[in-house]
């Protein structure tokens, strides 16, 4: 047993989600991201002095649909609480918090949903704050860059309690979060971009330890892998100093992308005293029973809920449905489909098969591609009519469809017509050129009613030259036993 297997990892993550409301939590400056820097900007946001904030009642509403989303409580009474310290990206001196009345409080996530790795992680609270400014340190080799764009953008931070296990938990919970987020439309997910931080609190104890062992909080990750990558060297870290004598400082600690490792940001000793105060400028904003459930009534189905009515409903695998629900355009687009044709598993597999491919390969999402609801269910539909085989349809169809501006219905046309790709299955024409084969072949066919059943193989042949190669093969064979016996 190696020395790391006799320690378990507690991990608890604080989430920053920046609302994707126009304009910012306290003024009408726009939160465009990727503005010419210290454009959205006023006096409010500088934090002059003699102007006021005004709520943007937007926040309360996307922080309660997060709230409903998780099952949590939602508080009635909302006071607003100032930060205060001073830092260079922060002009105000403080930000605008909640310091005890958190709008939402409990609640929950679940990782690895519907499988046998399935656990809920309690959510502690998610609360209202306003962004600070972003200081830029690596594009002046000798200064500091400041961009007050993001001051006053408003977040919802989600704090966890400490439940999370390792660092692939950790990694599940942060998707999970970013997933619900993308689905009620609150927020773009967007890490590399800085819409979705995350901080993780992580500690190692003893197996049989009875008390949670000393934290540290690491900063910086702008992707879930590097999450993942910094809680791995974390714990990794935490063991050693134990298994060396030594002992964890609470501490603040940021993340190198470029080898992995976390390093000392700031100590306890230097941790700020924030002295927290109620805001004097904001009233208490007070959330109504009437008002949840107006908004309740506005959530989007919501991931969990999909899964089941795929599964239960549309009796799709497990595995289908899964891939469907990760993004929501597609399980948008995915719903529009099962309303045009009524083979579901087929449905699921050209999402899961021709389209998730060519949304890769091109780097589209979905709502960019050329193919269409409507333009699946109708090769759905010519394959299962028996008109084209899979691989005709995938390789030509929808490859036409994806590149260009012709339906599905031209192309087929085309394609029968050019290069007689179309097989037809239609009981009628079969019929006929069953007819013309009897008719031609009297003998063989009174052999074959005589006893000689090798005799179909002849018959079939007479019948694909007759059809010019464009009868179905299995059904004209099944009809032509049927009428011969
Ligand atoms: P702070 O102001 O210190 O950041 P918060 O309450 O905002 O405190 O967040 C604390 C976070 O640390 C929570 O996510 C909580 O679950 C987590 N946490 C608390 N104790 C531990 C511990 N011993 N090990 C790991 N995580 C912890
Ligand atoms: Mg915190």
């Amino acid at each position: 047993m190696s020395v790391y297997d006799k320690y378990k990892t507690v991990i608890g993550l604080e989430i920053h989600a920046q609302l994707l409301t126009k304009s910012k939590a306290y003024t009408s400056d726009s939160t465009e991201f990727g503005a010419t820097p210290n454009t959205n900007v006023s006096p409010i946001s500088l934090g002059h002095p003699g102007t006021l904030p005004r709520l943007n009642k937007n926040n309360i509403e996307y922080a309660v649909r997060l709230g409903l989303a998780v099952n949590a409580d939602i508080r009635k009474r909302n006071e607003f609480a100032r930060k205060n310290y001073f830092y260079a990206d922060l002009p105000k001196g403080y930000q605008i918090t909640q310091d005890t009345t958190p709008i939402c409080n409990g609640g929950s996530i679940t990782l690895f949903p519907n499988t046998d790795k399935e656990k809920k992680i309690t959510i502690t609270r998610i609360h209202l704050e306003e962004d600070a400014g972003k200081s830029i340190h690596d594009q002046d080799p000798y200064n500091s860059l400041i961009d007050l764009n993001r001051a006053g953008v408003a977040l919802v931070e989600i704090v966890s309690e400490p439940e999370i296990s390792s660092a692939e938990e950790a990694s599940e919970y942060v998707s999970q979060v970013r997933k619900l987020v993308r689905y009620l439309e609150i927020c773009d997910g967007n890490m590399e971009e800085g819409s979705l931080r995350c901080d993780a609190n992580v500690s190692v104890m003893l197996k049989n330890a009875t008390e949670l062992g000393e934290r540290t909080e690491t900063k910086n990750m702008n992707s879930i892998r590097n999450i993942k990558r910094a809680i791995d060297f974390e714990v990794k870290r935490q063991i050693d100093v134990l298994e060396a004598g030594g002992k964890i400082n609470m501490e603040t600690r940021s993340f190198n992308a470029i080898d992995g490792s976390t390093f000392l940001m700031r100590s306890k000793e230097e941790a700020h005293d924030y002295r927290y105060f109620p805001e004097p400028d904001l009233q208490p904003t007070n959330v109504e029973k009437e008002y949840i459930e107006k908004i309740r009534k506005t959530l989007p189905q919501l991931p969990n809920e999909l899964f089941k009515y795929y599964t239960h409903e549309l009796n799709l695998s497990d595995y289908d449905a899964n891939i469907i629900i990760e993004t929501k355009a597609i399980s948008l687009f995915f719903n529009e489909l099962v309303k045009l044709t009524k083979n579901y598993k087929a449905a699921a597999n050209w999402i899961n098969g021709p389209i998730k491919t060519v949304l890769n390969k091109e780097a589209l999402t979905i709502v960019e591609l050329n193919v269409k609801p409507i333009d699946v269910a109708e090769i759905i539909q010519l394959i299962d009519d028996g008109k084209f085989n899979r691989s005709v349809a995938e390789q030509k169809i929808f490859k036409l469809v994806t590149n260009g501006n012709e339906s599905v219905t031209e192309i087929a046309k085309h394609l029968a017509e050019e290069w007689g790709l179309s097989q037809e299955s239609g009981d009628d024409v079969i019929a006929d050129y069953i007819n013309q084969v009897i008719e031609q072949n009297p003998n063989e066919v009174e052999r074959y009613k005589n006893g000689e059943k090798q005799l179909t193989g002849f018959l079939m042949g007479q019948l694909m030259k007759i059809s010019k190669g464009k009868a179905d093969p299995k059904k004209a064979n099944q009809l032509l036993r049927d009428k011969l016996s």
